[in-house]
């Protein structure tokens, strides 16, 4: 799950829901800890769904909000009034650079809305209610950095944002949810590519071209997933590098390389040509 899908996924879901009044809150007793918060949410509106980093955040008007994480697999399904799916579509889980339709797992949380219809949330997130205005401080996002698809990143923002970073490169880096929120690995290698920034750079020695190639190209491939996410038609291949070692860089032609970030590191696809090490790149037994 990344940034670009779980706000897919928010935009959906508040299109579904947003104005409407959630009358119930149903919780399986044998799975969940039935939270007073949670079922106080019955009998009030929801104001706002929207997503920040892979956090999916409700905001509901008695200023209490529920906060999900996909740690692991979920879903989300609208039912209509009965019990029927909408359409197959409205199903959404964790998927690598898919959203696909899936069967039902056992429901976590069921909310009848005012019109019959139930949004069920089933799988294993984690599941935080907490009152909206400390919602910040909860100690799961206070640290957490900027989501660059929801905030207006300026270059001075990149920079200081990966001088916070301890990763020693920059593809660890642009992984890390303190520096950036929502980037995960295919969308890491996207970016450095587009940026023509070579994986193992330090991460503090980048330059002022390359830290504005960076802002660009991570707005742009994020911007591309979450589309991809929503389902438009998207020209050309969705990846250039990832998962596609051995292949020509649709760039250069050049064969598209794989290494690891380090010994516990992920995978980092990218084109040894348009992504030149520089003086200041590690080795990669140093990452
Ligand atoms: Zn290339």
């Amino acid at each position: 799950m990344d940034g670009p899908q779980v706000k897919a996924l928010a935009h959906r879901l508040s299109v579904a829901v947003w104005g409407h009044r959630v009358d119930r809150v149903d919780v399986p007793v044998d799975r969940w800890q039935a939270n007073v918060l949670l079922k106080h949410c019955a009998g009030h509106r929801v104001l706002r769904i929207y997503s920040h980093g892979c956090w999916l955040i409700w905001n509901f008007e008695h200023g209490v909000s529920w906060l999900c994480y996909p740690v692991r697999r979920w879903s989300w399904e609208i039912l209509k009034a009965g019990g029927t799916f909408i359409r197959e579509p409205m199903a959404w889980v964790a998927g690598a650079t898919t959203v696909a339709a899936r069967s039902r797992g056992r429901p976590l949380i069921r909310s009848r809305l005012d019109d019959g219809r139930e949004i069920v949330l089933s799988g294993r997130p984690l599941f935080l209610t907490l009152l909206t205005p400390e919602l910040w401080r909860h100690p799961h996002l206070a640290d957490i950095g900027p989501d660059p698809l929801a905030d207006e990143l300026s270059m001075a923002d990149w920079r200081f944002r990966l001088r916070l970073s301890e990763k020693s490169t920059i593809a660890r880096a642009l992984l890390d949810q303190r520096v950036m929120a929502g980037i995960a690995n295919p969308w890491k290698c996207e970016i450095l590519h587009a940026a023509g920034v070579h994986p193992a750079t330090r991460a503090i020695a980048l330059n002022s071209g390359q830290i504005q190639q960076l802002a660009v190209a991570a707005q742009a491939c994020l911007t591309k997933a979450y589309r991809h996410y929503l389902g438009d038609e998207q020209p050309g291949r969705l990846c250039a590098v990832y998962d596609r070692a051995g292949e020509p860089c649709p760039t250069c032609g050049t064969a598209i390389t794989v290494d690891r970030s380090g010994r516990d590191g992920h995978w980092t696809w990218y084109c040894p040509k348009c992504q030149r090490a520089d003086g200041e790149a590690l080795l990669f037994d140093d990452w």
